[in-house]
């Protein structure tokens, strides 16, 4: 369904959508499975000394080795805060990368809601998107909605207080005719959701100094984006010199 001017309407859009099952990250996890990940360690510092990268972390310190190649695949916002003094190149190009954020609302319920519709596009409320999640193939679990409120919103209430954030997002939804006063409620800021630099280069590579940089920022933002910028520097890197 979509929302407009006060109106519903059914999608005319005959995009294909996908999900991943049995949640959005199974596809990461698929594709990770075979590497070696040390996660929740924020690279917070980084060097490049005699033709090798030197990391930092927040939580480990210096890391007690050092590489050859670096991939940066942050958005980036953080790609700047990380490396602007490598090279001027990186810092104009992360400089430019136009993120915006997105203030998310998880609502569980005890019953299943009786709301007119799955999932809907909404147009000038501050909500983008709301959807059922067990509407998704081969979810199981609670009756629990995901609500999305749109970027420039997001971006303009980014620092605003979770909990008078919570009071708007529900008051829209419930114009929505999703009443969420019975729900168990989880508000999440994601910082950099969307977005991205203009004109998008795809991804960057810097052989002087073996940096490469990818994410759906330097490919027009979406998760489709972030894959083709990945693969692209892949490519660019497997290529002799
Ligand atoms: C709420 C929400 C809903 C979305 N819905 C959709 C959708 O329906 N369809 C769609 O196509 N896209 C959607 N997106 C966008 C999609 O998630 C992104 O396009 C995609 O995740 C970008 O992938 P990426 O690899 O470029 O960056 P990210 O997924 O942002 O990955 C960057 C990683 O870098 C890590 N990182 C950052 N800084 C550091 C540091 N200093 N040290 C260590 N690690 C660091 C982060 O923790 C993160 O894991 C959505 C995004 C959000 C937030």
């Amino acid at each position: 369904m979509v929302f407009e001017a006060d109106q519903w309407e059914t999608s005319q859009s005959k995009d294909i959508r996908y999900v991943g099952i049995p949640g959005m990250n199974a596809p990461a996890k698929q594709l990770a499975q075979d590497l070696t990940i040390h996660s929740s360690q924020t690279i917070d510092a980084l060097n490049h000394k005699e033709g090798k990268w030197h990391l930092h972390s927040a939580e480990s310190g210096d890391i007690g080795q050092a590489f050859d190649e670096l991939i940066l695949a942050t958005p980036g916002p953080q790609a700047f805060a990380l490396a602007q003094h490598i090279h001027p190149d990186i810092k104009t190009l992360t400089e430019a990368s136009n993120m915006k954020g997105c203030w998310t609302i998880m609502a569980r319920f005890k019953e299943k809601q009786n709301v007119a519709f799955d999932a809907a596009f909404v147009n000038q409320e501050l909500i983008s998107w709301v959807t059922r999640n067990l509407s998704k193939p081969n979810r199981k679990g609670a009756e629990s909605w995901t609500i999305h409120a749109n970027a420039n919103w997001s971006q303009e209430f980014i620092e605003l207080d979770k909990s008078e954030v919570t009071a708007q997002i529900l008051a829209c939804a419930k114009k929505l005719g999703l009443d969420c006063s019975t729900a168990d409620i989880s508000i999440h800021r994601w910082r950099y959701a969307s977005g991205s630099s203009t004109p998008a280069p795809g991804y960057y590579a810097n052989r002087q100094v073996q940096l490469g940089m990818c994410g759906d920022w330097l490919h027009g933002g979406r998760v489709e984006g972030a894959w083709l910028s990945g693969y692209l520097l892949a490519n660019h890197l497997s290529r002799p010199l």
